[in-house]
């Protein structure tokens, strides 16, 4: 094809953390880059996240320095056998390079989220006292020209629990009181907007890519859905597919995610369209059947532009008095784990019952109401009829079907073990990082998360399990480089985040585990895209 409407070097597809970090690097490195975004706004979920990257290995930690061979022994302790060990080394030994290279060349800056564990830290190699998550430090919006401070992807403020406690964002150290600054993942997306911007590329928003043209076994460019025309952006040396993930395309999750996913809690604009276009063109998929798991709760009514809008739990199922059950009122998995590892409970099969874990409850006392509040309903508010409060276990079994014999008999043996600090069923409390999210108040993880549950009334929310994104895409080499399903490279096609097939597999190393990853790939897909060779 010949004759664009425009043509440059390197076209990026996507403006979350891997976008704007592969066009970041392929400007940097001399090409002439252009950035499309199907949105009006930039940022994608990344905008919206904790803006928190895990990069396993570096020399920034007040402990001293975090080896590759302790990342190495960590993230092949829970692979399942579903990592590409060179992948993941790559990972591994480019995070510091990475980080060098933002902070040189934007104005994001990273510091070490203190104290924040890894997410399976007792495993061999992993970090009890934290050290690998690092935080976008707070950022001036006043620093971005014209109005760009406006065009960054937010949700309303009560979307996700980043947005709306003040514990968790006390915790992420992202606790600021100047109009002007803003934190997490804003600070990272605005910190390498402004560098991008710096460097002349100015992203176009409303830009959604539509088909990739090649030919020979090379992209050369791609077909831009611009309002009710279409440009075609002819790509000299590569295009970066740096979409997101398939979360938002009910086909797509139907056809490759491994079990039910009810709701994304990712904006609505990853609809595996990088994957699509990918495919169109002969790449080979992997990791098709993950995502970035999350139990989520849907409030009856509770919609965002049109769709039921997911919640993501955390504090709710992390803090004293409060578990999950299943409708026999089985507890089925340590609630103050890590997230992305609970699907396999919520997703485990009776041949048959079908799912016995799907949906769930969260189960909660008036003491927990009392103290903590529930997923924005504070203490001494209105109880709303969704708690389905409830006197007795009986009549918490009419409202909602949870068996009250079976209840009762968790709670009984429940509060017999909290009484002894211990969770012999599920090891809840047993974990440096179970106590992360509790209560703050107690001496000992366990102390942080067990608690009785045994005042009246009782509540139970129904909960389930959603994505953050997906972690399944067009399978690459080190350098982002999209492989075709006969072994080869398709020549010219990068893709980065949640847009390519994620290298840690089925695992979530620690906070920070996607962006980590996402912002490695993306420099290393910019950097190749841009030079025709490998950061090194
Ligand atoms: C509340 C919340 C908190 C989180 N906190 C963290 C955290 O602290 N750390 C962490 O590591 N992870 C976190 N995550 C997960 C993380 O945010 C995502 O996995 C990550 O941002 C994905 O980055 P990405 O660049 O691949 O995709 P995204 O950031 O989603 O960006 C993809 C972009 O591509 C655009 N796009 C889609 N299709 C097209 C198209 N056809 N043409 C052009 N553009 C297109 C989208 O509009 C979007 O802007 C969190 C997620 C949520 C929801």
């Amino acid at each position: 094809m010949s004759n664009w409407d425009h043509e440059v070097d390197v076209v990026v597809l996507g403006t979350g953390g891997a976008g704007l970090t592969a066009a970041l690097a392929a400007a940097a490195n001399g090409a002439e880059v252009a950035v499309y975004e199907k949105s009006s706004y930039v940022g994608g979920t990344t905008a919206v996240s904790g803006g928190i990257a895990w990069i396993p290995a570096h020399n920034r930690a007040a402990a001293g320095e975090l080896s590759v061979d302790d990342a190495m022994k960590y993230l092949q302790a829970q692979s399942l056998g579903a990592m590409d060990a060179a992948l993941v080394e790559t990972f591994v030994r480019t995070g510091p390079q990475m980080l060098d290279f933002v902070e040189a060349h934007s104005q994001l800056k990273f510091e070490v989220a203190e104290g924040f564990p890894d997410y399976k830290p007792e495993l061999p190699g992993g970090q009890p006292g934290g050290g690998r998550s690092l935080n976008a430090a707070p950022f001036n919006l006043a620093e971005l020209p014209g109005d760009w401070r406006e065009r960054i992807t937010s949700f309303p403020a009560d979307f996700s629990n980043v947005g709306i406690d003040a514990e968790t964002r006390a915790r992420i150290h992202a606790v600021v009181d100047d109009a002007d600054v803003c934190v997490a993942g804003t600070a990272l997306i605005a910190g390498l907007l402004k560098g991008l911007l710096d460097l002349g590329v100015v992203p176009v928003t409303e830009a959604r890519a539509v088909e990739l043209y090649g030919a020979d076994g090379r992209i050369t460019g791609v077909r831009i859905n611009v309002g009710d025309m279409d440009i075609r952006v002819g790509a000299r040396r590569g295009v970066v597919l740096a979409t997101g993930g398939f979360e938002w395309d009910a086909e797509l999750v139907d056809a490759f995610l491994r079990g039910p996913m009810h709701g994304p809690v990712s904006p609505p604009n990853n609809t595996g369209d990088g994957l699509r276009m990918a495919m169109a063109h002969g790449a080979e998929l992997a990791n098709m059947g993950e995502a970035w798991w999350v139990p989520i709760v849907q409030i009856p009514g509770d919609t965002f532009e049109g769709k039921p809008r997911s919640r993501s739990v955390r504090l709710e199922r992390t803090r004293p008095r409060s578990i999950i059950v299943n409708r026999a009122g089985k507890r089925f998995l340590n609630e103050a784990g890590e997230y992305n590892s609970m699907a396999g409970p919520f997703h485990h099969l009776d041949p048959r019952f079908g799912y016995l874990n799907d949906p769930a409850w969260i189960v909660f006392d008036s003491m927990h109401l009392k103290k903590y509040g529930f997923l924005g309903v504070e203490p001494g508010d209105a109880i709303p009829d969704w708690f389905c409060q409830s006197a007795t276990l009986e009549e918490l079994e009419a409202k909602t079907g949870i068996s009250a014999t079976g209840l009762a008999a968790t709670l009984a043996a429940w509060n017999t073990n909290v009484a002894n600090e211990v969770d012999p069923d599920f090891g809840r409390g047993s974990s440096a990082y179970d106590g992360y999210w509790g209560d703050a108040a107690g001496a000992t993880p366990a102390l942080k998360t067990l608690g009785a549950i045994d005042t009246a009334p009782y509540f139970a929310v129904p909960v389930t399990v959603g994505a953050m994104g997906t972690k399944g895409g067009p399978r690459t080499d080190r350098d982002g480089a999209v492989r075709h399903v006969d072994g080869s490279v398709i020549g010219g096609l990068f893709a980065a985040g949640n847009a390519m097939a994620g290298v840690t597999g089925k695992a979530y190393g620690g906070a920070g585990g996607t962006l980590g990853p996402a912002m490695v790939f993306g420099y290393r897909a910019g950097y190749a895209a841009a030079t025709g060779e490998s950061a090194s």
